[in-house]
């Protein structure tokens, strides 16, 4: 099934009032949360677009009826190519952060962990993973991802921790279900999500066996409480305004007091050696999907710096064509990387396709690492107007106006009023609080910089290397590369066959 925005609304705004923002209890029809309400209407806007039919569209392996493609469980590397391709078009039509990329990597996570737990230790979560999914898809339900626990001191286990809510554990466990308690950190979405997905964020020992839980619950579950911190753009929600300007992000502080989770939404309940293979699952699949959302952001920010360019006429001048030029090495080796994570992915035993963790790394890392440097380059070429432009209001007041109206044109070409709007985004892209939302996510969303090298270091294979090179100095005779090139593309797979005859983009 398909919703529409209009009928996602209508759910939302009947769910049960469990969020804070500034000591208020509110309701999700908040004006504070309007504008990431907005980013998820365009999820079911994209998908209803006969356009889009195929990228935002997929057909489900559980109920073989059409569904959204964020709901989809990518079954070869064409999905994963389409997400990539979903994401990064959604990723440019809000501005940003589209927001649903955590609830499909959460799913195909526990899809495959689920399996894999049940074909190690006897038990049934697959199964009902998949009962819970059938729901999922016939009724279209927005998913998102609670992973980051609060975590309290950095260098305890969470057994170790004085404070055993610092990360979610459970604290009972029923007959017909488990009773849990805890914070988890940092959750986009939750406050205008369906469903939240519940993983452990860390390797886990045997002592930490109470923190091993995967589950789903209703957002608005009784005992789940959500402090919520909305962001949006500096300028007002107004028909004029930018489109820009209607979307924003929420992220919330998610407090689980003794939430009871029913054994048929249980996926993970003490397999503590399972911690750290779900918490590698969703970080890399969270790292392919930045390979379709990092290129959407650096479209955007070489868009707005090629117009802060031509606002102040030196779109021409050499440096300007070579820093935009930074801005496409940027995107289009990162948007390459998901693609070879797509290509060179495996399918695994729950029959997911999964990208390959080395491509999905490379390229988060680098696109990480890059942040800063992208909106630095967009600083140099607009100047310093983006944080000492006067109020819109002055630029229309009769006292100012005048002044203001002759201040603002730099370009001749561009009238006062093109020229307003140029330095409002370029303000609005630059310095607001979304600016600073963007910077952070960039590196930390998915796991700090460190959590890719780690998963390198786990999959990568220096002593080969180290091989070659003693085998090119001289030191051994021979040198057998058969293992390094033994990689190949899975073209076995639907790679690009199209077997629901589904239009391609
Ligand atoms: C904008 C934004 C949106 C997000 N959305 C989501 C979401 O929807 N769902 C979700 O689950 N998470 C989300 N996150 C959380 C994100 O995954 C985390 O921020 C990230 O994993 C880093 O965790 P942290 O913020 O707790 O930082 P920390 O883990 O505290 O890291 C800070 C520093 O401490 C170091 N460090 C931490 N632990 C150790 C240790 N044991 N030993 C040595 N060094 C250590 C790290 O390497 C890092 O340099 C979001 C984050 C951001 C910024």
């Amino acid at each position: 099934m398909l919703r529409t925005k209009e009928q996602y609304r209508e759910g939302l705004f009947k769910m049960k009032p469990n969020i804070y923002i500034g000591g208020e209890k509110v309701g999700r029809d908040d004006h504070r949360l309007i504008p990431g309400i907005n980013v998820m209407d365009t999820t079911f806007e994209i998908a209803l677009d006969p356009r889009w039919k195929g990228v935002a569209t997929a057909t489900s392996s559980i109920t073989g009826e059409e569904i959204n493609r964020w709901a989809h469980l990518p079954q070869n590397p064409y999905d994963l190519l389409q997400k990539q391709k979903l994401i990064r078009l959604s990723a440019r039509r809000v501005g940003g952060c589209i927001h649903r990329c955590m609830g499909h990597d959460a799913i195909s996570a526990l899809a495959i962990c689920t399996k894999e737990i049940d074909e190690a230790k006897g038990t049934d979560y697959h199964q009902r993973f998949i009962n819970y999914m059938r729901g999922y898809h016939q009724k279209d339900i927005n998913g998102c991802c609670a992973q980051t626990d609060s975590k309290g001191d950095r260098l305890k286990r969470p057994s170790e921790q004085p404070n055993p809510d610092a990360y979610v554990h459970v604290v009972e466990k029923r007959k017909d279900g488990i009773v849990v308690s805890g914070v988890k950190m940092s959750i986009t979405q939750v406050a205008y999500a369906d469903e939240m997905f519940v993983l452990p964020t860390r390797a886990l020992m045997e002592d930490d066996s109470a923190f091993a839980v995967a589950f789903a619950v209703p957002a608005d579950c009784e005992g789940v409480h959500l402090i919520t911190r909305p962001v949006w753009h500096r300028e007002k929600d107004e028909p004029d305004a930018s489109p820009f300007c209607r979307y924003g992000v929420s992220d919330s502080v998610v407090v689980f007091d003794n939430v009871f989770v029913p054994n048929e939404r249980v996926f993970m309940c003490g397999e503590w050696d399972f911690g750290r293979r779900i918490a590698l699952l969703f970080a890399d699949s969270h790292r392919h999907s930045y390979s379709g959302c990092k290129p959407g952001v650096s479209d955007i920010l070489c868009g707005t710096t090629a117009l802060a360019a031509e606002a102040n006429n030196i779109q021409k001048v050499g440096h300007v064509r070579e820093k935009l030029s930074e801005f496409a090495g940027a995107a289009e080796l990162a948007f390459a990387a998901g693609v070879a994570a797509a290509v060179y992915g495996e399918k695994t035993s729950s029959g997911v396709f999964f990208p390959n963790k080395i491509f999905a790394n490379v390229g988060r890392r680098m696109t990480g690492e890059l942040i800063y440097h992208e909106y630095n380059i967009l600083t140099e070429i607009a100047g310093g107007i983006a944080v000492t432009l006067p109020f819109e209001d002055d630029f229309h007041a009769p006292d100012t106006k005048k002044y203001l109206d002759k201040f603002i044109v730099r370009n001749p070409k561009l009238p006062p009023d093109v020229s307003l709007k140029i330095w409002k985004f370029v303000e609005n892209i630059g310095a607001s609080p979304m600016s600073a939302w963007y910077e952070i996510a960039g590196v930390h969303g998915g796991g700090s910089p460190i959590m890719e090298t780690i998963a390198l270091n786990l999959d990568y294979n220096y002593d080969r290397k180290k091989k070659l090179a003693r085998y090119l100095a001289g030191i051994d005779p021979e040198f057998d590369d058969s293992a390094d090139l033994a990689l190949e593309p899975t073209f076995g797979m639907s790679l690009v066959e199209d077997p629901k005859g589904q239009q391609k983009k």
